[in-house]
């Protein structure tokens, strides 16, 4: 049978399977800034939400992490496109693009350790952002 994420399109998902399509690489759980230099984009950073766990990459309170971050981004199909600071990589990126899955999606590999592994989420790369004064002093080129 063929895999839903090869033959569905976002908006046809149920919601299980439009959860599981996350990857859990955690990048767009990373803070951002106006650019220091005047460009429109904002530029990533690598602090943390105060909800991700460094670790597992995962929120820690997903499921009323509204109470405690109130602007985190709830993704809907509609919205995909529009959300330029997506990483290229995201799941639901690509799927809206007509692009594949990577190889070292969970979904393909089959192991949840492999966005890890290969060296594709935000584990070990993260600074809390209680520690973090000025987030311009944190600005990343790794995201993408
Ligand atoms: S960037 Fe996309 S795939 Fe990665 S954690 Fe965020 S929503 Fe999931
Ligand atoms: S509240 Fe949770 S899902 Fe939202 S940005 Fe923070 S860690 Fe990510």
């Amino acid at each position: 049978m063929a895999n839903f994420w090869e033959t569905k399109t976002l908006d046809d998902m149920t919601p299980a399977e439009w959860e599981s399509l996350c990857d859990g690489c955690g990048k767009c759980c990373l803070g951002m800034v106006d650019d220091p230099d005047g460009g429109a984009e904002l530029k990533h950073t690598n602090v943390a939400c105060r909800l991700l766990d460094p670790d597992t990459c995962r929120c820690s309170s997903y499921e009323d992490r509204h109470r405690f971050v109130p602007d985190c981004v709830r993704l809907t199909p509609a919205k995909i496109d529009r959300l330029d600071w997506l990483p290229a990589s995201c799941a639901y990126k690509r799927i809206a693009r007509g692009a594949e899955l990577e190889d070292w999606h969970p979904l393909v590999s089959g192991d949840p350790e492999s966005v890890h592994k290969s060296g594709n989420s935000v584990r070990g790369r993260t600074v809390a952002e209680r520690e973090v004064i000025h987030f311009a002093d944190h600005i990343v080129d790794w995201l993408r």
